[in-house]
């Protein structure tokens, strides 16, 4: 059987389009390597609780905003989404704890409270914030007539701009406080991303009420009642190019699959390495992609807490030992910055059961145990994650004061760990580096040199979950055309079922 479509890889992106696109009466068949769908988004279970690998919270779901009408068609905004608090984020570094509140407004009144002199430039930085969001989705608008994202945004430092906006150093370190879910680096991160990962949260900030697997588990019942199939321990080894298009996707027990359109939601240099002979694409591209670094990767510390004892709190923690958001994590050690997020309560009570930990490590860090796999890295890696598991720990007391004796069980993932489950290569939490230095691989095309073969995902424009649902209307607009997909942003019946 010939498909119309062939994804590669389930993350998010890889089943936003199979959703998409066997909505739109596609033949549509998604190859997983592991075991289970979902990529980052997928949990593990320990002595029946599920744990998340790569998902605490969303912006941009109320009604009216971006993702609200894209989740609505893709099914997701029937699970329990829960909002969070007004003040959603809370930012201590050192002594001093600043909240992120929701709304531009009282996002900027907040902080401006804190910095009275800063209200003027809070006030331009938050205006900002809004216009990169309203015009976002201009890009995907047929009569709009664009089709790149400004580029002044994706040219500019982000650390520069805001070392020339704000005159406080502290007050630049706490708007980058809660950017644990991007990579901080001064010499490369374009203020575009900087922007992108905090306008939606601003906009409104939402946490589920389970594990992320529930966004991944609706994707896929949803992909098969409209006549998709998503395969599991299918990894896909090779791409095969005829005539200078791709026909089909060969897994590594054998299986071959035909498609006429062909979308990798697999990182770039590794989707090259798949296509192993070819007319289009050329070493120039092969060495490009190949060339691009990739972001940090997490150290996750999952702790299971006692019962009843430690109450929830709806919002986010980020704690910093001290100043120098910018570049902490190129410390050796101790850890000296942590993003603490808890569960929430799913029996109806006040108390969390699970909370998480977690904190940037450079793949450096992991170099000693690359040529290790999954439960066989020795005693000193297991070491090093309980050293480390306790730092994360030690400096969260600082904010949840108790913490300590109130863990039941503790787990912890590295960027080993996500390398081997999902083949991020190194590790990395966010895909490839974006870089204000070098704005064509900033923002990588979905186009391909092979004609009939895309990418998606979050090594393209934009990372996390709303950046890379927005990504894969992009991806989707190459194969059913912009007008379709405008359509589904502008809630009309534009495909039908
Ligand atoms: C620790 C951590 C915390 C995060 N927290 C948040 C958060 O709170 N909010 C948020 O919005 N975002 C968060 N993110 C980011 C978010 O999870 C990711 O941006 C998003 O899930 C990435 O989706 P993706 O489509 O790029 O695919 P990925 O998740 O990278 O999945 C790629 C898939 O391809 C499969 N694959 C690879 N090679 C092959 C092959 N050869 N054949 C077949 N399949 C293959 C892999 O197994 C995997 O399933 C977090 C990420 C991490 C790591």
């Amino acid at each position: 059987m010939k498909y119309d479509v062939v994804v590669i890889g389930s993350g998010l992106g890889g089943l936003e389009c199979a959703y998409i696109l066997s909505r739109a009466g596609l033949r549509v068949l998604v190859l997983e390597q592991g075991r289970q769908p979902g990529g980052c988004l997928q949990s593990y279970r320990r002595r029946g609780l599920a744990y998340d690998t790569g998902f605490h919270y969303v912006g941009g779901l109320d009604e009216g905003q971006p993702l609200h009408t894209v989740f609505t068609y893709l099914g997701l905004m029937q699970l329990p989404w829960q909002r969070l608090d007004h003040e959603f984020d809370k930012v201590t570094i050192g002594q001093r704890t600043f909240a992120f509140a929701q709304g531009y407004e009282d996002f900027t009144a907040t902080l401006a409270a804190e910095f009275p002199s800063e209200r003027p430039a809070l006030g331009r930085y938050a205006a900002l914030l809004r216009r990169m969001s309203e015009q976002e989705l201009d890009l995907l608008n047929p009569r709009a007539g664009k089709t790149v994202w400004p580029s002044r945004l994706v040219e500019t430092s982000a650390w520069q701009y805001l070392n020339e906006t704000f005159r406080n150093p502290l007050l630049v370190d706490v708007l980058s406080g809660t950017s644990l879910k991007m990579e901080l680096r001064r010499d490369s991160l374009p203020l575009f991303t900087f922007l992108h990962g905090q306008s939606s949260f601003i906009e409104s900030s939402w946490r589920l009420k389970g594990d992320g697997a529930l966004i991944t588990d609706r994707l896929v019942r949803g992909i098969g009642q409209q006549g998709g199939q998503v395969v599991c321990g299918a990894e896909v080894v090779e791409l095969v190019e005829k005539c200078g298009r791709l026909s089909a996707a060969v897994c590594r027990d054998g299986e071959v699959y035909e498609g006429a359109v062909f979308i990798s939601d697999v990182h770039p240099g590794q989707t090259c390495k798949l296509v192993k002979q070819s007319e289009r694409m050329k070493n120039a591209y092969r060495h490009r992609m190949a060339g691009l670094p990739n972001t940090f990767g997490m150290f996750t510390v999952s702790l299971r807490m006692k019962p009843r004892a430690l109450e929830y709190f709806n919002y986010n923690r980020y704690v910093y030992a001290h100043p120098g958001v910018w570049t902490f994590y190129e410390e050796e050690e101790p850890v000296s910055g942590v993003m603490v997020a808890c569960r929430v309560p799913e029996d109806g009570s006040r108390f969390t059961s699970q909370v998480d930990l977690l904190t940037p490590m450079p793949w450096e860090r992991c170099m000693p145990w690359s040529n290790t796999k999954v439960g066989g890295r020795g005693e000193d890696y297991e070491a090093m994650k309980r050293c480390v598991a306790d730092e994360c720990i030690r400096l969260a007391e600082r904010v949840v004061p108790g913490l300590r004796g109130w863990v039941a069980e503790c787990y912890a993932s590295t960027p080993l760990t996500y390398r081997d489950y999902i083949g991020a290569p190194e590790g990395t939490a966010y895909g490839l580096r974006k870089d204000y230095r070098n704005p064509l691989a900033a923002l990588l095309s979905v186009r391909t040199p092979v004609p009939n073969l895309f990418l998606t995902g979050q090594n393209l424009m934009l990372h996390g979950v709303y950046g890379v649902t927005m990504t894969a209307l992009f991806t989707c607009a190459e194969v059913l055309g912009r007008e379709q997909i405008w359509n589904i942003l502008m809630n009309k019946k534009g495909v039908e079922i």
